[in-house]
């Protein structure tokens, strides 16, 4: 068995990361949404770099649609019409056996996804429908946990950090989600399994920042197209009357008094 030493090696020696930066992340826990094209990539790359724990949620079972771009499985694993959330812990766990990964074969919505962000430091978004995303946001923000939006359909994708309380959330940026069958699905217009592994690394990235305490406030929208060579960063405000950051920097702040209030007194 290698050392801890020689499989971080070039993670030791990156000043970004550094041996307080592994440690961190060996002593962090992510719950990845999805084990499809996106949550693959993010789950391998956290797995290989080091993240102690990771919780991962699907209902699906793989595909022969899936093998183009859904690292996790292979043409034994479609034929078998195997579970996803179980497969993916599989290859982790072949990956890097220290990580410890929970795989939860479930739906994810309103009445279980409390239960599933208790205990991870933050929440990648690997789903690929806007009702989803727009759930984990409002809990995201309740809760106070940092979370990735990654989308891809086509060509292009988009990747933004949420950190609630510092920066904009996703009703910022767009109050309610589109109305079902608005947005283009990657089932009507196709994806590029190359633009889902760039917009994965990039989600990754900043939770790699986030859990290893780097600077990762910046609050853009990242929009990329692979194909086309484009790349642009969208500065996002945070919206006066955002419904969910008004709401919850109001428990916040309730709490914060109670907090500091009996302290004070
Ligand atoms: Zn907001």
């Amino acid at each position: 068995m290698s050392s801890e030493k020689d499989r971080f090696q070039r993670h030791l020696v990156l000043p970004e990361i550094g041996a307080a930066g592994q440690q961190k992340l060996a002593a962090s826990a992510a719950l990845i949404v999805g084990c499809g094209g996106l949550g693959g990539f993010q789950a391998e790359l956290l797995a290989r770099a080091g993240v102690g724990r990771l919780r991962l949620a699907d209902r699906d079972r793989v595909d022969w649609s899936n093998l183009p771009r859904q690292i996790l499985y292979d043409e034994r694993d479609a034929a078998a019409h195997a579970v996803k959330a179980e497969r993916a812990a599989a290859r982790l766990h072949a990956i890097n056996s220290a990580v410890v990964v929970e795989a939860h074969e479930i739906d994810v919505f309103a009445g279980n996804i409390e239960a599933l962000i208790d205990g991870v430091d933050l929440v990648l978004d690997a789903t690929d429908n806007f009702e989803t995303r727009y759930l984990i946001n409002d809990v995201c923000v309740k809760h106070g946990r940092p979370w990735i939006y990654g989308g891809v359909v086509g060509t292009s994708g988009m990747v933004m950090l949420v950190l609630p309380g510092v920066g904009p959330c996703l009703r910022c940026l767009l109050p309610q989600p589109p109305a079902p069958g608005a947005a283009p699905t990657t089932a009507t217009a196709g994806v590029l399994n190359a633009a889902v592994a760039i917009v994965a690394a990039w989600q990754t990235t900043l939770a790699l920042r986030v859990l290893t305490g780097a600077p990762a406030e910046e609050r853009c929208l990242i929009s990329i197209d692979p194909w086309q060579g484009s790349f642009r960063a969208l500065h996002v405000k945070r919206a006066e009357h955002c419904p969910c950051c008004v709401e919850h920097d109001f428990v916040f702040l309730q709490n914060r008094v109670r907090q500091f209030g009996s302290s004070e007194a």
